[in-house]
Parts: C-alpha cells; sequence; structure tokens
C-alpha cells in the first residue's frame, strides 16, 4: 500500500487521487457515536464522558481495518481506495 498523498484515479488514471487523511476518517466515524456519548453526559451522568476516549480509541481501530475513501481532485470521484 503506498503511502503517498497522491496517487493514480481508479475512473480517470490520472494523478490526483487524494485518500481521505486518517485523523479526519476517524472524527468522520465518531462524530456521531461521540455526540450520542456528550448528549448522555448532559441528561444521564457526567461520568459517561469517560466513553468519549473509548469510542475514538474503537473507532482508530477501526479505520485502520476499514478501506478508506479517496477522492479525485480531477473528475471529483469519490471511493474507496484501489488497491
Ligand atoms: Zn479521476
Amino acid at each position: 500500500m503506498l503511502m503517498t498523498d497522491y496517487s493514480v484515479c481508479p475512473k480517470c488514471h490520472q494523478q490526483s487521487w487524494r485518500m481521505m487523511p486518517f485523523a479526519r476518517y476517524v472524527i468522520f466515524l465518531s462524530a456521531l457515536p461521540v455526540l450520542v456519548t456528550l448528549i448522555v453526559t448532559f441528561i444521564v451522568h457526567p461520568l459517561f464522558v469517560l466513553f468519549v476516549p473509548v469510542v475514538l480509541l474503537l473507532n482508530m481501530r477501526a479505520a485502520k481495518k476499514r478501506i478508506r475513501l479517496g477522492r479525485c481532485q480531477a473528475c471529483l470521484y469519490t471511493g474507496p481506495c484501489a488497491s
């Protein structure tokens, strides 16, 4: 697996394919569960805030296993990585 920021687009084959940054992907995965946890924290008990790092940790592990999304800057195709 290439670690470069730009690679070849699976659709138009131009060197404009950009992978979604890992941190952004984790935030993308965690946004909803973290929001739910924060709502529970405010309604039920402040101790539920401890679940936020747990959710982030679980999503970081999930993001490593999952196929990451990429986007082509030339034809604007968005999808999973080709390789
Ligand atoms: Zn393309």
